[in-house]
């Protein structure tokens, strides 16, 4: 890759480089080369069959359900979906994997280039934002690994086999990051991605999404530097600690005059350090070779060019349409299309007020704020968004102020009521819209004031703003403020 200018922010004079390597676990009910059971949680070897458990002569047979996910995932990033991929045998010893070899895909992988692009807050100034694009290298299919559990109680480890044959989407990207807020950026997109198109359940706690991510630093100009691999990051907090940590390391003892070592490392939340786990292997320590058990994968073009047509609308194309045709900024479009269900949520306020703006502000703005508070998605809101639209159509058209819409909001909120414009009007929150009343209460306010209004008539603004003080509070707040400053300057000359 050229060196050349940073295309980030330097960490005390080197450039960082990232490039990220993710295991998405795709949705299939079953595993991908045999019928037992993909669910979460069962009880140890229960969901194994004997293609899992590697018994002599069982052969594995290709679930379509998986390739389809491939397909999917390939279209969404725009990338090349190989006609033919083979499946290789990658050689390796381990407790977890009995037949002594993982399948996975090698030198022809299903899915080939493609690209993520998002937006980062730009350095420096407020909600400005910059494009980024991360190049994909490729995702390909892979059976997972099972698992060992290790017993202290009893000093002794056991095998789970109920994960061997988890279907894998192994995405891999060029080395295109440049910081771990950019990195983090990346892996929250693809994660949307991922789950918006339904191939993956996005649950990173259960491992469903697992992100190993590759960091070296070099010096603006020079060459890339040795990386280390960081390990199964499972949130987006560990990642962002994990890079700064690693960056921060290698600096240090780059500075301290040691070379790099190419390692895997794991990186330990409680004390917020990586450490190494083993000198990285080659791909020539794996012995891969095509799987004889396995036909190469045929995917015709009728195949794909079918789920490219029954494919659902992709997040960015989504926000592209919500800033043409709603005039929403860039920064509200990307939000509202964080994923399908608020996305859905906008939609229906904004028809239902007519007014996409006010919609955006106010489910990016109390909206989330309050299913923030509450731990909730926005599925089991407490205010539907048919509610909501009737709301900002009272603010649009001037019933309610904009306190008074919050009111309005708690009310429906905790069930206080259910119907809009009663609860305006139970409450008593309508906005004064009589403007023949609201002068004669500010011709009282101003004859009750006199010393105010020599004083503003000498120049004085602070004085003025107690006048507007005083008409609020004779009108119990019912009164649009922007008018009650109007009709005072008119007043007032
Ligand atoms: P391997 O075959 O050993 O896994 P790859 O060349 O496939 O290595 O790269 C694995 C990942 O590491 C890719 O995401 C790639 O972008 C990233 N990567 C490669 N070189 C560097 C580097 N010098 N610094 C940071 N990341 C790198
Ligand atoms: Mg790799």
């Amino acid at each position: 890759m050229q060196a050349g200018r940073p295309t980030g922010p330097l960490v005390q004079g080197y450039e960082v480089i990232i490039g990220f390597e993710t295991h998405t676990q795709l949705t299939t009910k079953s595993k991908i080369f045999s019928r037992a059971s993909t669910a979460f949680g069962a009880e140890p070897n229960t969901q194994a069959s004997a293609v899992d458990f590697a018994l002599p002569g069982a052969l594995p047979v290709m679930n379509k359900g998986a390739v389809l996910r491939a397909i999917e995932f390939g279209l969404a990033v725009n990338a090349h979906i190989a006609e033919r991929s083979v499946f290789a045998r990658k050689n390796y010893f381990y407790p977890d994997l009995p037949k002594g070899y993982q399948i996975s895909q090698f030198e022809i992988p299903v899915v080939q280039g493609g690209s993520v692009e998002f937006f980062l807050p730009s350095t420096g100034s407020g909600q400005a934002l910059e494009k980024k694009t991360v190049r994909l290298v490729r995702a390909h299919l892979e059976e997972d690994a099972g698992k060992s559990l290790h017993e202290d109680f009893i000093g002794m480890s056991g095998i789970d086999l109920n994960r061997a044959g988890t279907p894998l989407l192994e995405i891999v990207t060029e080395p295109d990051m440049r910081s771990s807020a950019e990195a983090v950026a990346y892996a929250k997109e693809l994660h949307k991605i991922v789950t918006w198109i339904g191939i993956c359940d996005g649950n990173m706690q259960e491992g469903s999404f697992r992100c190993d991510a590759n960091v070296s630093v070099r010096k603006p100009g020079a060459e890339l530097g040795t990386r280390r691999e960081i390990k199964n990051l499972n949130s987006f907090k560990f990642m962002q600690q994990a890079i700064d940590y690693e960056v921060r390391w290698q600096i240090e003892q780059l500075e301290d005059g040691h070379a790099i070592q190419q390692a895997t490392v794991l990186f330990d939340p409680d004390t917020g350090e990586t450490r190494s786990m083993r000198t990285k292997e080659d791909a020539a320590d794996y012995r891969y070779f095509p799987d004889p058990d396995l036909p190469p994968l045929v995917v015709s073009r009728e195949w794909v060019e079918q789920v490219r047509s029954e494919m659902t609308e992709l997040p960015r194309v989504m926000a592209a349409r919500f800033v043409k045709d709603y005039g929403l900024p860039e920064y509200d479009a990307g939000q509202l299309t964080q994923s399908k269900a608020v996305a859905a949520y906008f939609e229906a306020v904004a028809a239902t007020s007519q007014q996409p703006k006010l919609a955006s502000n106010w489910v990016m703005g109390e909206l989330s704020r309050r299913l923030n508070a509450e731990d909730k998605g926005i599925e089991i809101s407490g205010i539907s968004a048919r509610q909501l639209g009737q709301l900002i159509s009272r603010i649009a058209d001037g019933t309610v102020s904009n306190n008074a819409a919050r009111q309005v909001f708690d009310a429906l909120w905790t069930g206080e009521g259910q119907d809009v414009d009663a609860l305006i009007e139970a409450k008593g929150l309508k906005q004064m819209s009589d403007t023949g009343e609201l002068e004669k209460i500010i011709d009282d306010v101003l004859a009750a004031n006199a010393k105010n209004v020599e004083e503003v008539r000498a120049g004085n603004a602070k004085a003025f703003n107690a006048l507007v003080g005083q008409a609020m509070k004779a009108t119990k707040g019912k009164a649009n403020p922007a008018q009650v400053n109007e009709l005072l300057k008119k007043k007032l000359g």
